[in-house]
């Protein structure tokens, strides 16, 4: 999720509306992903616990908010710029999506614009999963 470029890849966040920071409702976080929020923002773990995370189907995920592109989006999400706005304390999982040389909704943004021939066009990607855990990302 607005991922560093660390390695060649075939998609940019830095142009993306941040699909994967939008149409999940789940961003697991660990004890450690924790520990860093609140040392970013210099607040206790219980405190960065209860403010940013919530229990979601037996984990701790981020929590959202209001969108106005997708609805809802992770509270850290930029609505203005659509960067992450904890970059360097963004949560471990974040820093390692889509672990692949291609992003998926990257493809099909672009495939869009293309097909649409319109510069505005926003494909609006809404993934449902079968079982338990419904909007996961793992
Ligand atoms: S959806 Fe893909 S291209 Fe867009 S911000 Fe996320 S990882 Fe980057
Ligand atoms: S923490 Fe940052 S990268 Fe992770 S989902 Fe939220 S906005 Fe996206």
């Amino acid at each position: 999720m607005k991922n560093g470029r660390k390695r060649r890849t075939l998609y940019d966040c830095t142009k993306c509306p941040a699909f994967c920071c939008s149409v999940y409702e789940r961003v697991a976080v660990t004890a450690r992903d924790i520990a860093r929020l609140a040392r970013h923002f210099a607040v206790s773990v219980e405190e960065a616990t209860k403010k940013f995370t919530r229990h979601y189907e037996g984990e701790r995920v981020l929590r959202r908010a209001r969108d106005p592109l997708f609805g809802q989006a992770c509270i850290f999400l930029d609505r203005r710029t659509r960067g992450c706005s904890i970059y360097h304390a963004r949560p471990q999982v974040c820093r390692e999506y889509p672990a692949r040389v291609r992003c998926p909704y990257y493809d099909v943004y672009k495939f869009e614009l293309r097909q649409q021939d319109d510069p505005a066009v926003l494909p609006l990607v809404q993934i449902t999963f079968n079982g338990n855990r419904n909007n996961g990302r793992h």
